[in-house]
């Protein structure tokens, strides 16, 4: 984490959001999104997937994009990978942090990646191996995304020991890290913290740090609360909760970054972002997307008279 900063953000929404979303941004709004969000501080971006242009065309100038945010000084350039192929691309392209999603039900991971557990492990194994052959100061981060780990559309509830144990997998498959996705918008706050400090326990304090939040049921800040009681200090969000909800219309896909910034900001931890920058970044997504609506509190009510200061314990 960068110097001065409490809590890191990563902005999800040029990925998952966009993802979610039929139409197709053009590359030079996307460089102009990704810049714009770099400017105002965010640390990190999600980019892309590096998954087949037929399956997703809306990612498939994910290589130009990461070349591009390359480019920018001091920014995180983070990708996410369904397999083995996809990280060597993502290789190929130089991207910072490497992201391979595992979903723990294992029904979602069938008709998601058509893998097993055991399969996805395989490729996680070969991937690691991929990026050991690499130059020590160019290996990317590689970090196994625990995904529909608070419940899946498919299986329901899900184990928290089958969490766990496909945690303590990931890392003795070599993975530097692990994080927690709530891909379904399941998460409540005591199962974040539950959950989150078993994680913890198994694998160590330091190797679950990020956790990736969805607000489909209105509890994600709520979430992002529970988490940081129990230590997590990167957030995953998405500016104007972009992406949208698929089964649940009217609700923002990922948390929304701006609302995530005020929040955060407003209790004094830094987030290193200026949130009336990144207001005005929506006005770039706005413009490439004409109709596609926009989430967020914080947006529609303005920043408080005064903010942030007025809110700040006296020095
Ligand atoms: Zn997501």
């Amino acid at each position: 984490m960068a110097p001065g900063i409490d809590i890191e953000i990563s902005e999800v929404g040029p990925r998952d959001g966009l993802q979610s979303i039929d139409r197709i941004m053009p590359l030079e709004a996307k460089k102009a999104w990704v810049a714009a969000e770099a400017a105002a501080g965010v640390p990190e971006i999600e980019v892309g997937s590096f998954v087949p242009a037929k399956i997703l065309p809306q990612l498939a100038d994910t290589a130009e994009l990461v070349g591009f945010a390359k480019s920018i000084p001091n920014l995180t350039v983070a990708v996410l990978v369904p397999n083995f192929r996809g990280a060597e691309n993502a290789v190929k392209a130089g991207a910072d942090k490497i992201t391979i999603p595992l979903s723990v039900s294992e029904t979602h991971s069938l008709k998601n990646v058509r893998r097993t557990h055991a399969q996805m492990l395989d490729e996680v194994s070969r991937i690691v191996e991929l990026i050991n052959s690499l130059p020590a100061s160019e290996r990317p981060v590689f970090e196994g995304g625990l995904s529909t780990a608070f419940g899946c559309t498919l299986e329901g509830p899900i184990a928290e020991d089958v969490v766990v144990r496909l945690a303590e997998a990931l890392m003795e498959r070599g993975c530097s890290e692990v994080g927690l996705s709530d891909t379904t918008g399941y998460a409540n706050p005591g199962q974040v913290k539950r959950l989150t400090k078993a994680v913890k326990a198994a694998v160590g304090d330091d190797k679950l740090t990020g956790l990736h939040l969805h607000n489909t049921r209105g509890v994600g800040l709520a979430n992002v609360m529970a988490a940081l009681e129990v230590g997590i200090t990167t957030l995953d969000a998405s500016l104007g909760g972009i992406g949208g909800c698929p089964f649940a219309p009217g609700a923002s896909g990922n948390i929304v970054t701006e609302d995530l910034v005020y929040m955060l900001d407003s209790m004094g931890l830094k987030t290193g972002i200026d949130l009336e920058r990144l207001l005005a970044v929506r006005s770039i997504v706005e413009e490439a997307l004409p109709g596609e609506p926009l989430y967020g509190f914080t947006p529609d009510a303005g920043l408080p008279k005064g903010y942030p200061h007025g809110y700040l314990p006296a020095a």
